[in-house]
């Protein structure tokens, strides 16, 4: 889109405005042709030869002078990341939206403020590895916060003066189970989970769905067997 096209031609639109409220209040009989002939002409010209500039076209490398776009995005990504891995009992993370869609090699990212969701989407790579909080199969259904929301309910983070700290736990395997599903329990909350295959580690259960505690508080990588 040429921008300078168009300002132009809004220019001429308005001084063809000025002169009819001109000739309507002057109640003058000459014409456009005349009128052109008195200062407003040059004015004319003056737009109409204006050189139309072609616009850079905005792109990730575009600067503001100190910043480019793709460096502040790189930046908002890792102090995410720094706000979601100190609190990942309330952050996660998704390769799908709640319908099942997503960005072509993108991921979505939220924390949950007292306000409500905060969310982001990010590039796969080199973003997803950065984000130390739990996998879920898809999103939770998106609120409509926009991103003014969005900072403004991360803004509430700091209001939260008892602010969990991260709570460590392991996996303890149910001594007493009876049956082939493996029963594991989360040492900080108690809460069950039976596995019908393999370890929590095995299957991604890094932290405590149910509470968000980190697994790597006991032996053998938070599983005691
Ligand atoms: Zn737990």
């Amino acid at each position: 889109m040429d921008n300078n096209l168009i300002s132009r031609s809004a220019m001429l639109e308005e001084l063809k405005e000025w002169y009819n409220e001109a000739k309507e209040r002057e109640n003058a009989n000459y014409e456009w042709e005349t009128f052109e002939s008195s200062g407003i002409e040059s004015a004319m010209l003056c737009v109409e030869n204006f050189p139309a500039i072609d616009a850079l076209p905005i792109t990730g490398d575009t600067s503001d002078g100190y910043h480019t776009f793709n460096e502040l995005y790189h930046h908002r990504a890792v102090l995410f990341s720094v706000i979601c891995n100190d609190r990942p009992g309330i952050a996660w993370k998704s390769k799908k939206h709640h319908d099942g869609t997503m960005y072509n090699g993108m991921f979505i990212v939220g924390i949950d403020t007292p306000e409500g969701q905060a969310t982001y989407h990010y590039d796969l790579d080199p973003y997803w590895d950065m984000f130390h909080v739990r996998e879920v199969d898809s999103a939770p259904e998106w609120d409509g916060h926009t991103p003014d929301e969005a900072i403004r309910r991360i803004g509430t983070l700091a209001m939260v003066k008892d602010a969990e700290p991260v709570r460590h736990g392991e996996w303890i395997l149910n001594p007493s189970d009876l049956y082939d599903d493996a029963t594991w329990v989360c040492s900080v909350c108690g809460h069950e989970w039976v596995l019908i295959d393999g370890t929590p580690q095995e299957n991604d259960m890094h932290y405590c769905p149910k509470c968000g505690a980190r697994m790597d508080g006991g032996k053998n990588n938070g599983t005691a067997k």
